[in-house]
């Protein structure tokens, strides 16, 4: 189970580890943006394949990956460049910027105690803006696409009519999504750029209420086949407070060190965002309903929206294992699920004799064909299992001088620490037994 209490022990073992580094760091950082190491981005894409694999290899649900880039009007359509902003106070004695949604403002500011420090609410748009093209005027202003959604929405009959689809179906999307955040922070949790793995679940008008509880456990189910423990997750019902564009949502939320907070939204969206491209494109967007009467309408829209980065922090968090803690035999574990681990196998030969290494890269060759291999000879065994520990790698495989005569090698497992002798010939089989893929 994880021991994790505070942030700052896990950002450093993910710089130490080669997991994620602050971005641009020789010039001092750039603020909270992030880029993910060696052994972050493998992770990363252990946790995109496991939402791809889940939302996309089934068949009602297909697959987009749409241009970060959009025609302006989309925003317009949307509502975001009217309506996306959250309200922004400045402190007028220690100049700190906070959300007006997030704190009290008549009470003192929280960085420096002052009282009555506040400035008026102002409305502060979220969407960062570029130019297109050699000259910059407000005709060539495009957005940084503050959420993947609407390259789904836009999409629809694209995908509807070339993948022959019936309601209902789904597309799904994995990309970058930009926010100037007022106040981001807590490491991962809330940057100004992020990946999101998001889903439009189009349906006929009425059954908003059983999508809602089919994708309900479908999502909830996910958190919990990555390892996230059942005791650290629960339900935010938006009740009254929706957002406009929505009749009913329901986040996932994850107990963080920092407190519970948003991980996934599940949102019905009613027709608000077909509807308003409809309006603003002057095309016709409707789904005919062969099974219907050829009934034409505009399909309403169940979305599930997770934050692939914030699902990543809640698996480092959930993964960290500090045991024996202090003591002469403390060793710090992270124990993600096999699927996930970024290193999937360490090899190591007993000694650097070369006709143990021989053996050992033999082996090397053959797994890292179909797994993230490392392959480790400096220092003892002990160390050596304990730096594997660290990053998480389920399995540890020792060549020793055994090996040689019986072609065997140690397979040392990362939770229990047991260790099985397996021929060589066998060991694709025992490992593929061990991660239960
Ligand atoms: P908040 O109210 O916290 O700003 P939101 O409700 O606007 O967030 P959504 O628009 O529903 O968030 O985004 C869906 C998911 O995308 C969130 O659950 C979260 O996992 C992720 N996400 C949103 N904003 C950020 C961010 N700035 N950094 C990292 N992930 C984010």
């Amino acid at each position: 189970m994880s021991n994790l209490e505070n942030m700052n022990d896990l950002v450093s073992l993910c710089k130490r580890k080669g997991f994620i580094f602050q971005s641009s760091e020789v010039y001092g950082g750039l603020g909270s943006c992030w880029d993910y190491g060696p052994l972050g981005v493998e992770l990363k894409n252990n946790v995109k394949e496991s939402w791809w694999k889940a939302m996309t290899y089934r068949e009602d649900v297909e697959g987009v990956d749409a241009s970060i880039l959009m025609h302006p009007t989309v925003w317009k359509a949307s509502g975001h460049i009217d309506n996306f902003s959250d309200p922004l106070v400045d402190c007028k004695e220690c100049k700190s910027r906070f959300r007006a949604d997030k704190i009290d403002i008549n009470a003192p500011c929280e960085k420096c105690g002052a009282k009555d420090s506040f400035t008026e609410p102002r409305e502060f748009n979220l969407m960062f803006k570029t130019t297109m093209g050699p000259v910059e005027d407000s005709g060539s202003t495009v957005y940084l696409r503050p959420e993947t959604a609407q390259g789904i929405f836009v999409n629809f009959l694209n995908v509807q009519q070339t993948m022959r689809k019936k309601l209902p179906f789904g597309i799904a999307q994995i990309g970058k999504a930009f926010r100037n955040e007022i106040t981001p922070g807590n490491f991962i949790f809330r940057t100004r750029e992020f990946e999101q793995m998001e889903m439009q679940y189009f349906i006929k008008p009425g059954t908003q209420a059983d999508a809602m509880e089919k994708w309900k456990e479908i999502r909830w189910q996910w958190h919990l086949d990555n390892g996230l423990d059942e005791d650290k997750l629960r339900w935010h019902d938006h009740g009254e407070e929706l957002a406009h564009y929505a009749d009913a949502a329901f986040d996932i939320e994850y107990k963080f060190p920092i407190g519970w907070d948003e991980m996934e939204g599940i949102h019905s969206r009613t027709d608000f965002d077909m509807a308003k491209h409809a309006e603003f494109s002057g095309k016709n967007l409707n789904y005919v309903d062969q099974e219907d009467g050829a009934k034409k309408y505009l399909p309403y829209v169940l979305e599930t929206s997770v934050g692939c980065d914030r699902h990543l922090l809640a698996l480092l968090c959930n993964a960290y294992t500090v045991e024996n803690k202090g003591q002469k035999d403390e060793r710090v574990v992270l124990k993600f699920k096999p699927h996930l681990a970024p290193i999937k196998v360490a090899i190591m030969p007993l000694m650097k004799k070369p006709e143990l290494q021989e053996v050992a890269r033999n082996v090397l060759s053959d797994l890292q064909k179909k797994y993230k291999c490392e392959y480790d000879i400096a220092g003892s065994i002990g160390k050596r299992y304990r730096r594997q520990d660290e990053i998480g790698t389920p399995l540890c495989i020792t060549v020793d001088y055994d090996t040689l005569e019986d072609q065997s090698v140690t397979v040392r497992d990362r939770d229990t620490m047991a260790q099985d002798r397996v021929k060589i010939a066998d060991l694709n089989k025992y490992i593929l037994n061990k991660f239960e893929f």
